[in-house]
């Protein structure tokens, strides 16, 4: 365990620098009452994690091995905060043409990309392989399409296999990937699977890496670490039989548990290695280069949401804070709140951490359905009209995963880092979409199509 000490402090710096930033963020004019919503990211706490992964993974594996740290795009698809991550050596896992367009105009390199999503169609394969970006095969149809573009082309591009090593599920079934029927890889327990893998690598030369990414959040540490070993197993096995070392690197994808209940960082990077380490020793003794895909754990604890309480009323005897924050920001968590839970800070008008007794009450989103609860019946000091929610830990899978329900706009997303005087900085990381761009994006350049769209016979 890291000294309480190290957490202790953590939280503090983490919590303060928050807190600074919200009032800040308020005195600046970025939240008000005609932008009642904004998304903070923590850029000190971003680079501190990514630090902290690095630092890691360093201190487990051989002197030389080679070590690529791949943010999970998906868990917070914004160019600024993929360049910030680039800046501190961390490159990108893309699953789809968007994200892999998100990390190229980040300045992503790809030999820093990796390629891997269940439904890749053949024009992404031929662009990853042109372009030399590592590409892992979720199925056997798909390393069909792999052989044929191999046949035409020369490609730099290291290619893997992912399997699944079913080991089973977490807390949270939508995040378990490695349950017995999970839609993703080669389920290597399946009859006849292995077999077919050690095969596909035989014939295969160009076949020099192996992934697993066990799950996502929910999934115990000792879990994640079987299902790192079982891959590990298998690429022993592989290397062992055809009798040449063509399996070079192991990707073990990412699915570090981000602690949603304190300030605290918990598990740490430098857990999750310890426990690699004795799991699977021979991981990190410099005969693989090691490629991780972790998402959530690096982004998660470095965003807030901020949304003003526009009306402050009440219902069959509980206060409820009508909000700005809801299910277009927080999806999961108004669809689940019983799997994703999140805490919620109370500020006040002027942005200061809110004072006072506490009261059960609900904090609710602007949607128009009953459930658009972001916390129901939480004791927070009562939150009244004109005051602040702030939604923690939202960096990852939150604000930037905008649900267009009742055509909410997405808010504006700023960076802040202290300004060495005392005071905040901010520079805009998304700007808040305007009212244009959502008549835009809902047709409005077509307003006339269905009515000039006459069936035939009909005035
Ligand atoms: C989602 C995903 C990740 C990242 O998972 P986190 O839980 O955000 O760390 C990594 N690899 C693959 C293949 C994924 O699908």
């Amino acid at each position: 365990m890291d000294n309480v000490t190290d957490h202790h402090e953590n939280r503090l710096d983490r919590t303060g620098r928050r807190d600074d930033a919200v009032r800040a963020a308020v005195e600046q004019g970025w939240l008000g009452p005609d932008t009642p919503i904004v998304g903070l990211l923590d850029v000190t706490g971003i680079r501190e994690s990514a630090a902290e992964l690095r630092a890691a993974f360093d201190a487990v594996v051989a002197p030389g091995t080679p070590v690529l740290h791949a943010f999970a795009v998906k868990a917070t698809p914004l160019v600024p905060v993929l360049r910030l991550l680039r800046d501190e050596g961390i490159g990108a896992e893309v699953a789809s043409p968007g994200e892999l367009a998100l990390a190229r105009a980040a300045g992503l390199s790809p030999a820093r990309t990796v390629l891997d999503s269940p439904a890749k169609t053949p024009a992404e394969l031929r662009e990853a392989l042109a372009l030399g970006i590592a590409v892992n095969a979720d199925n056997p149809q798909e390393l069909d399409r792999i052989d044929g573009l191999m046949r035409s082309a020369i490609s730099r591009s290291p290619i893997g296999i992912r399997v699944n090593p079913q080991v089973g599920g977490g807390s949270i079934e939508a995040t378990s990937t490695a349950t017995a029927t999970s839609k993703f890889g080669v389920a290597l327990r399946d009859e006849g699977a292995r077999e077919w893998v050690v095969r596909a690598y035989a014939v295969r030369p160009w076949l020099t890496r192996l992934h697993a990414h066990t799950g996502s959040q929910g999934i115990p540490l000792e879990l994640m670490a079987q299902g790192t070993a079982e891959l590990f197993a298998l690429a022993e096995e592989i290397n062992r039989r055809l009798g040449r070392p063509q399996i070079d690197t192991i990707d073990i994808g990412g699915g570090l548990p981000v602690n949603f209940g304190s300030d605290a960082t918990t598990p740490t990077y430098a857990q999750y290695a310890r426990v690699l380490r004795e799991a699977v020793p021979g991981l990190f003794d410099g005969r693989y280069g090691l490629v991780t895909e972790f998402g959530r754990s690096l982004l998660a604890k470095h965003g807030t949401v901020v949304a003003r309480v526009e009306y402050a009323k009440s219902a069959g005897g509980r206060p409820v804070a009508v909000t700005h924050a809801g299910v277009q920001v927080a999806t999961r968590t108004v669809y689940v709140p019983q799997s994703w839970p999140l805490r919620i800070a109370a500020y006040d008008g002027k942005g200061r951490p809110k004072e006072g007794p506490e009261v059960v009450q609900d904090v609710a989103g602007p949607a128009c359905f009953a459930g658009d609860l972001l916390a129901e019946g939480r004791a927070l000091p009562l939150l009244e009209q004109g005051d602040h929610a702030a939604a923690l830990d939202t960096g990852a899978y939150y604000f930037a995963h905008h649900y267009a329900y009742n055509s909410l706009a997405r808010p504006g997303i700023y960076g802040f880092t202290p300004d060495g005087a005392g005071g905040v900085a901010f520079a805009t990381v998304r700007e808040p979409q305007s009212l244009d761009e959502i008549v835009a994006e809902s047709g409005g350049a077509h307003a006339s199509a269905l009515t000039t769209l006459r069936t035939p016979g009909r005035p």
